[in-house]
């Protein structure tokens, strides 16, 4: 097979393992008539194992070289985005293909970990799930607990809006070239989250606003996005949250509970 010489402006770490590229496909199980989007291919590890199940692959990638290379070994067997991940409409991709949902499955470019998570929450109405593979450190802050350092936005925005399992742990040496982290394999299955319907800029401006000064306590933390004194105190107090804790001790159903209240309370409307 061909290979491209490696950018690592763009995280071009290509997993070589094939036993891991299988195992990784194997725990998504693909199926007949699924559509999978898979996110940067590089030189189609996960794609070659992907098409085996005789799923729908688009594969969204960057890089001219490797979109090439894809094109070049899998023929129209893939359909190939010539696009930044972060810039495509997966909307757009489940309505042009006339499906209700997505899957989503990538070895993800480390360098933007977090801004890819936050596009597939964006377009969480669309995805079912998704399998992801990244650095191991980032996946430790997808399934933190509250009051551990590891706790923060992406804990609270990735439990809000899916169920996230770390399934196993990849090694340097699995990778051409090696990083110089672990990686892990993480699973993130979508929510149904019809509470959050029409309120999810409060909540996210909400949680925004508290890890923004985590070291502060609500009350003093949140005093930019609800500047009126009295009002704030009443939004403590009808969502039922002591205003001396801190962001980090909040768990995501409380930032549930206190988005709706501070949405009823019009408060989010300033922002
Ligand atoms: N999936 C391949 C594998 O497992 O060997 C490649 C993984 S490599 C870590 C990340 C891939 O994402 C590269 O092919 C890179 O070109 C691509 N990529 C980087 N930034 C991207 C972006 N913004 N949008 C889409 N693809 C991107």
């Amino acid at each position: 097979m061909q290979h491209i010489a490696p950018k690592k402006s763009l995280g071009q770490n290509f997993l070589v393992d094939s036993n891991i590229a299988e195992k990784i496909v194997r725990l998504f199980e693909p199926a007949e008539g699924e559509v999978v989007v898979e996110i940067g291919p590089g030189e189609g590890a996960l794609t070659t194992n992907l098409l085996k199940s005789g799923c729908d692959v688009i594969a969204v990638e960057i890089d001219r070289e490797a979109a090439d290379l894809i094109e070049k070994r899998f023929g129209s067997d893939v359909e190939i985005i010539r696009n930044d991940i972060l810039k495509t409409d997966l909307s757009r991709i489940a309505a042009d293909k006339g499906v209700e949902k997505l899957r989503v499955i990538g070895n993800i470019p480390y360098y933007i970990t977090a801004p890819i998570l936050f596009h597939l929450i964006d377009h969480q109405r669309v995805i079912s799930d998704t399998t992801l593979m990244m650095q191991r450190e980032v996946a430790e802050r997808l399934t933190a607990s509250p009051r551990t350092k590891d706790y923060g936005i992406l804990s609270v925005a990735i439990q809000t809006w899916t169920e996230p399992k770390r399934l196993f742990n990849v090694p340097p040496s699995c990778f051409f070239p090696r990083p110089k982290v672990t990686s892990t394999v993480v699973a993130l299955k979508v929510r149904e989250r019809t509470e959050l319907t029409g309120i999810e800029r409060e909540h996210q401006q909400l949680v925004r606003g508290a890890f923004s000064k985590r070291r502060k306590t609500l009350q003093n933390a949140l005093t930019e996005l609800i500047p009126n004194r009295d009002e704030r105190t009443e939004i403590f107090r009808r969502a039922e949250i002591d205003p001396q804790r801190r962001a980090e001790e909040l768990a995501p159903e409380e930032y549930i509970q206190f988005a709706r209240v501070f949405a009823d309370a019009g408060a989010g409307a300033a922002g």
